[in-house]
């Protein structure tokens, strides 16, 4: 068994900062990950999908010129597009690297969970610390809609390594990532179909939000559908069919799942650990990011507010 001063599990947008941090200031880091370095917002969000965003709105920008006396011809090199976001997203995802190296963190590439008191296992390598920081984000919610697992659908974690742009893309949630997905795809020259469950696009926001947005997404030429749920899910010949419940029919090559998210907690195994997670598997937090255990913290997507500042905690 090692022993260090901090564990962190995961590589997101807090714990990098954290880790280096901590070890620039002489302390024994190991921080676990499972998959690539940096997190969603370097390998499968913000980054790459703000360097998409860019060449979509050059061609978006292009397209509407001509109100105001500029006609341009617009050529879409979509696998050009995909190369430059995926150079991007891997410079990042380098720099981070180089980041957690240059500070001396210890990084373990396994999928971590807790094996005791505050003793953290990934492979055989089993760490114990005073403080821990659970930072594992979260992931595509994918629903149960007969016919969708065995399909080759889209999520925000493989959209960026599409080489072909889809003629049809049909956009299962109108929430933000299915929406700048969509609206990206949709620039770059996909027919794009949004269906949303709710009577509105971004249903968090002020219903003024939904409609100045639905009315600039429409511009582009998205179509929204409103109050509608999927039945069934039926891929055939490279083709999405989409089953709505009121009869109607949506086909499309591509289809993007952008639902809602689902915090990583399921391979913790927190019940070694005293941390609590809430009814959807989030870790509650108070204010400070202090689980239900002492020296336990949660930060960024994982953790919920839920933990009063008056609440007890407790010792494994
Ligand atoms: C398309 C898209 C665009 C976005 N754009 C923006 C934006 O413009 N601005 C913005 O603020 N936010 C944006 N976001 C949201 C942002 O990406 C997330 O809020 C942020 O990445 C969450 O960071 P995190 O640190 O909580 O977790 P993550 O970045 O998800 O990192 C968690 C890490 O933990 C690892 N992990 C999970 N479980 C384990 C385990 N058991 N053992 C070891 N490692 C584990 C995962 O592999 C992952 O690397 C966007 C998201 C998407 C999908």
């Amino acid at each position: 068994m090692e022993t260090a001063d901090v564990i962190v599990i995961g590589s997101g947008q807090g714990g990098i900062p954290l880790a280096t941090d901590f070890a620039k200031a002489g302390r024994k880091v190991v921080l676990f990950e499972r998959d690539a370095l940096g997190g969603s917002c370097v390998n499968y969000g913000c980054t790459p999908s703000k360097a998409f965003l860019a060449a979509a709105h050059a061609a978006g920008r292009a397209r509407q010129a001509s109100a105001l006396g500029i006609h341009a011809q617009v050529e879409v090199d979509f696998p050009a597009v995909m190369v430059r976001v995926r150079q991007i997203r891997d410079r990042f995802n380098q720099g981070v690297r180089r980041r957690l190296e240059n500070a001396g963190v210890q990084v373990v590439r396994a999928s971590a969970a807790f094996s005791g008191e505050r003793t953290v296992t990934g492979d055989d390598v089993a760490v114990q610390a005073p403080i821990i920081v659970i930072n594992t984000g979260t992931s595509a919610l994918i629903p149960d809609i007969p016919g969708l697992a065995a399909s080759p659908y889209l999520t925000n974690r493989n959209f960026f390594d599409l080489t072909e742009l889809p003629p049809r893309l049909l956009v299962m949630g109108a929430g933000y990532i299915g929406l700048e997905l969509g609206q990206g795809l949709a620039r770059l020259g996909s027919e794009t179909h949004v269906i949303a469950r709710g009577d509105r696009i971004l249903a968090q926001e002020e219903p003024e939000v939904s409609q100045t947005l639905g009315e600039a997404f429409q511009r582009d030429g998205i179509q929204l559908h409103f109050q509608v749920n999927v039945k069934e899910v039926i891929h055939t010949d490279d083709r999405f069919s989409l089953m709505l419940d009121h009869g109607q029919e949506l086909q499309g090559e591509a289809l993007m799942i952008a639902i809602g998210r689902q915090p990583n907690t399921s391979a913790l195994h927190v019940d070694a650990s005293g941390v609590v997670l809430d009814e959807h598997g989030f870790v509650q937090i108070d204010d400070q990011f202090r689980t239900t255990c002492e020296g336990i913290y949660a930060i960024g997507d994982v953790g919920v507010f839920c933990i009063s500042p008056e609440k007890v905690y407790f010792r494994v």
